[in-house]
């Protein structure tokens, strides 16, 4: 590699730390995005003028293609299936990892490694260490993409003697690793990537629904390692620098999460976590108990007559795209001299800061913008708590109940307020598909109706 491809890889591998700066907070994520993609075009650019680069009609076909596919998807995607899509995408770094370590095997000449049965040592711990992540990656992703899609249930699979399993299949893989690496072959390479491949299903398959976020930023950091790998066996530096980047990022992302979630990231990187419900049978909502329901004026009548409201967004509001209506509504409220604030659950919505970006997108102002710890204390003073189309989040099932699936996970403690509100279509549950008590709740007013709709008319109440 010249000097100059080298600092050119050096500035991007610069951007893309500002780009991660810049994204962990909203006033400066638009600035990291920016930073991302200078470093990209530069990633890219300094990789095609690389001399050994020569078919271009060929990589040009192929960035054509995937752009196509790319751009469609993207432009058809809802933001509420933005995690399936997400785990999708890391699937494909996954097998991309698995195909590159294949290709150098079958040609190292190509990659300058060695020459077949005389490939270095050093490249086939490389490879095989790339391909066994990569392929990990891949079908634990692909599980985690059908259990978001709905295309297999979102209950965790269990059955006797799982761990042992998993043990016997990972001791496995290092055995086949290590005799890969001392015969260069390719019957045990196959093996070990079909073993891989096995071990990524039985990792996720254990994890139930409610449990799913932190399944994907562990996926994402996989996918980051497997990339980073793909970049030894390449000769990349960029590509090993970025991939430790994702992978590192997509770590901590987890640790937060788990933190978040009030779970053991050993057990979520092993597969068996989530268990504090294992016992635990979903009981879906809908149940023929009575309620308290109002109309958009009861609810407008309570919130102009509250000094303080706490508005708790979650899926719904997302689903409903009510971001907007419920900045015109705080809008209103303020300017009759109510202070009010926006609580964020950590796994509120379906991904990492869906409620942030709605907000950010609805122009909400940043400092009103509150995290789960920080305001969780104040419900208990606060006039409204006002909770649109949030379910789990709120669910005091996490705090009393062992045997719920969400058991241990804190919770926005909106049931302390003098009243609740809820915006939601009818009395079904959320995602984790668990009744929630706060409905019956002397002091909760449930909003039956669309939570765009809904809170549209409230604003109209409001302003009469
Ligand atoms: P939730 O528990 O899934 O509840 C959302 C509620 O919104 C539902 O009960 C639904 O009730 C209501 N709703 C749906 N569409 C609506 C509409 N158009 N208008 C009004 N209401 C509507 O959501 P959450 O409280 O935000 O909790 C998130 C859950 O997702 C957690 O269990 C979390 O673990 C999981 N999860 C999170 C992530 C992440 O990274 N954030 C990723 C995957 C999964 P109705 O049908 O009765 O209207």
């Amino acid at each position: 590699m010249s000097d100059i491809s080298a600092l050119l890889y050096l500035v991007a591998s610069v951007l893309f730390i500002l780009a991660l700066k810049g994204l962990s907070s909203p006033e400066s994520a638009r600035r990291g995005n920016a930073f991302g993609m200078a470093g990209m075009v530069i990633a890219i650019v300094t990789t095609l003028a690389m001399p050994a680069i020569s078919n271009y009609a060929l990589i040009l076909f192929g960035i054509m293609i995937g752009g196509i596919i790319g751009a469609a998807i993207a432009k058809r995607i809802q933001m509420t299936a933005m995690p399936q899509l997400v785990a999708a995408f890391h699937s494909l770094v996954g097998m991309a990892a698995v195909l590159v370590a294949a290709a150098a095997l079958w040609s190292p000449e190509s990659y300058g490694i060695g020459s077949g049965g005389e490939i270095h040592t050093g490249s086939l711990i490389e490879m095989s260490i790339g391909a066994v992540i990569g392929a990990i990656t891949f079908s634990g992703s692909i599980v985690a993409f059908a259990k978001l899609q709905g295309l297999m249930s979102g209950k965790p699979i269990r059955f006797s003697g799982q761990h042992m399993l998993n043990a016997a299949i990972a001791a496995g893989i290092l055995f086949l690793l290590i005799v890969f690496c001392a015969s260069e072959s390719k019957i045990i390479f196959t093996l070990m990537v079909l073993l891989a491949f096995a071990i990524g299903v039985l990792l996720i398959v254990p994890i139930g629904g409610a449990d799913m976020p932190v399944v994907v930023s562990m996926l994402n950091s996989y996918s980051g390692w497997a990339a980073s790998g793909i970049g030894f066996t390449l000769g990349n530096p960029l590509l090993i620098i970025t991939g430790a980047l994702v992978g590192a990022s997509g770590a901590i992302l987890s640790y937060i999460m788990c933190k978040a979630m009030n779970r053991s990231i050993i057990n979520v990187i092993f597969g068996g976590f989530g268990q504090a419900g294992a016992a635990a049978e979903a009981s879906g909502g809908g149940e023929d108990r009575p309620v308290k329901s109002g109309s958009a004026e009861d609810a407008a009548f309570l919130l102009k007559n509250a000094g303080s409201v706490i508005i708790v967004p979650g899926y719904g509001m997302a689903v409903a795209q009510a971001q907007h209506a419920v900045r015109e509504m705080a809008k209103v409220l303020e300017d009759e001299g109510i202070n009010v604030r926006y609580a964020i659950h950590p796994v509120a919505g379906r991904m990492p800061g869906h409620m942030n970006v709605l907000l950010a997108e609805a122009n909400v102002p940043y400092d009103s913008v509150v995290e789960l710890e920080e305001i969780n204390s104040d419900f208990g003073t606060t006039d409204v708590a006002f909770v649109i189309g949030a379910n789990d989040v709120t669910n005091p099932a996490a705090k009393n109940n062992p045997a719920s699936p969400i058991f241990g996970m804190p919770v926005l403690d909106v049931g302390a307020a003098k009243t609740v509100l809820f915006i939601k279509r009818g009395m079904a549950a959320g995602y984790a598909g668990i009744e929630n008590e706060l409905f019956y709740q002397d002091n909760t007013m449930m909003l039956f109706g669309d939570a765009k709709k809904m809170t549209e008319e409230i604003v109209k109440a409001l302003k009469h």
